[in-house]
């Protein structure tokens, strides 16, 4: 199956044999040959071949179809799971394809009720799942800097749910500033609380200084917005919203599908889980030129180095 023919039907019956789907991971992730991920050493290891089609057993006597490998190096045994999130995983690898694609290829985020329901997992495996795949979405050290003209503009979401006396409600929601680059990338980060000064340190690691910026007029941006080409702002609360090239609309538009999304299909995102849901959109929106199947075979090879355990996504904040 070439990437950009990967559909849930094509997923369905190329990799219904967890066999066929190990080599369909190998493919995407080691168009070289193999890679030891113990060592780093390039196709220079021996394929363990089960001793008959029945599969392997393993130390319990379980029958595994997993394709193991034994590095020419430094002797050790390896799979294409290992360092991703898919390691140990009790999930078929299908299963997993199939998810990578599901959110991959949605607009809107696919619910962990939904995935559950097509996958046919519980939904706590469906909903801990999908958090390991955006997690692998993510790109936490974007390179360059966006340039050209960008747009700067921040939102606030959630905060519906709890109700602490004293508390308004408004003031649990979470705040999502985002930078995008007009017909090129965005790069959204949560913060616990928005200041000129993190505004600014966003602006400075993200923005190139040739940038022009292009923001609403509030006061957030007035010490942030210098150090750039320019600096044009409208004036939001006198009802103006494009004066000129001047407008935030590509970033209140990216806002407005990643609310749909967290209201329409997820309902409520706990603010500890948000970025994962605003890294996941970042990735969608900056991939929205390739083909879905494309798309999905970026994120699987992004899940390198992102094995996420179900007690780091659980983990209360300290109080
Ligand atoms: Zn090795």
């Amino acid at each position: 199956m070439e990437t950009k023919d990967i559909s849930l039907a094509s997923i369905s019956e190329d990799l219904a044999k967890e066999q066929a789907a190990y080599d369909f991971l190998e493919a995407i992730r080691w168009p070289n040959g193999p890679v030891c991920p113990h060592c780093g050493t390039i196709n220079h290891a021996y394929h363990l071949k089960p001793k008959s089609s029945e599969g392997r057993k393993t130390r319990t006597g379980a029958i595994t179809f997993r394709k193991v490998w034994k590095c020419g190096a430094c002797r050790k045994q390896f799979t294409v799971t290992v360092g991703t999130c898919m390691e140990r995983s009790k999930i078929p690898l299908r299963k997993w394809v199939m998810a990578f694609h599901m959110l991959s290829a949605s607009k809107n985020g696919v619910s962990s009720h939904e995935l559950g329901r097509q996958l046919q997992i519980s939904h706590e495996s469906a909903w801990f799942l999908s958090q390991r795949i955006r997690y692998a979405f993510s790109d936490p050290i974007p390179s360059g800097q966006l340039s050209g003209t960008v747009e700067a503009d921040e939102t606030y979401v959630g905060g519906k749910r709890k109700h602490i006396p004293g508390v308004s409600h408004t003031d649990l929601k979470v705040p999502v500033v985002t930078l995008v680059e007009r017909g090129g990338k965005v790069r959204s980060k949560v913060l616990p609380t928005v200041t000129s000064k993190n505004i600014k340190a966003h602006l400075q690691a993200h923005v190139s200084p040739d940038a022009a910026l292009m923001t609403d007029q509030s006061r957030l941006y007035n010490q942030a917005g210098q150090g750039f080409a320019s600096h044009e702002t409208v004036d939001h609360a006198r009802d103006e919203w494009v004066r000129g090239k001047a407008h935030v609309n590509t970033a209140e538009g990216f806002f407005s599908q990643l609310k749909r999304s967290l209201d329409g299909t997820h309902h409520h995102v706990s603010p500890r889980h948000l970025h994962r849901y605003v890294g996941e959109f970042d990735f969608r929106y900056n991939t929205r030129k390739v083909k879905d199947g494309e798309r999905t075979a970026l994120a699987i090879r992004r899940s390198a180095g992102k094995r996420l355990m179900y007690q780091q996504v659980t983990k209360r904040p300290q109080q």
